[in-house]
């Protein structure tokens, strides 16, 4: 049976990744989406099992201690981590699964499993496009929003490692982007088969 391959998709916060990643999931259907765990609150719309499983510090800590994330990370003051139970789901089915996990996060699948991970970086495309769309949000407090954008430099240089860069400059083209690099990697059928 065909390995699916650990497509990982990764942008600054407000770099349109969530739109990307929704558009992809649903012309891929066959595709998986890994469901990392996080303690951070839950937003308005989000379900407990569908974007994230949402833990208490205490339960995280527990899941780091009992080996179950193959790999996590504190992002403003949160734990995120990827769950491993989701990576063997896929692996076992053969099947393709898309991560939305921050860069360091990529490159941490990428070292665990070099020859199945790809690594897509959403690139906004400027830095004062990104403050624009991330105040336009108004998901976030002041602090928080300066929290953000202090993490872009990093996320910036650290997604220069990542095999592809696609620049969210036009959110349509981006989306065409990042599905024709998927479909180039995987083996994967779009909803009109
Ligand atoms: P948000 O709170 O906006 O949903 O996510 C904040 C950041 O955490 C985003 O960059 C998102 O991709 C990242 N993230 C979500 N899940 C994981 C994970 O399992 N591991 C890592 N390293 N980052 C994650």
């Amino acid at each position: 049976m065909s390995r699916g391959k650990l497509i990982v998709v990764s942008a600054p916060s407000g770099g349109g990744k969530t739109s990307i990643v929704k558009a992809v999931m649903e012309r891929y259907p066959s595709l998986l989406f890994s469901v990392s765990a996080t303690t951070r609150a839950m937003r308005a719309g989000e379900v407990n099992g569908r974007e994230y499983f949402f833990l208490t510090m205490k339960e995280f800590e527990s899941r780091i201690r009992a080996n179950d994330l193959v790999e996590w990370e504190e992002i403003y003051g949160d734990y995120y981590g990827t769950l491993k139970s989701e990576v063997d789901r896929a692996l076992a089915a053969g099947r393709t699964m898309l991560f939305d996990i921050d860069v360091k996060g990529g490159l941490s699948i990428k070292r665990g499993y070099p020859d199945d991970t790809v690594l897509i970086f959403i690139k906004p495309p400027s830095f004062e496009v990104l403050k624009e769309r991330l105040s336009n949000r108004k998901t976030e407090d002041d602090a928080t929003l300066r929290r953000r954008l202090a993490r872009v430099q990093m996320e910036v240089e650290k997604g220069s490692l990542f095999e592809h860069q696609v620049v969210n400059d036009e959110l349509q083209r981006a989306i065409a982007e990042v599905e024709n690099i998927i479909a180039n990697h995987a083996s994967v059928q779009t909803i009109n088969g």
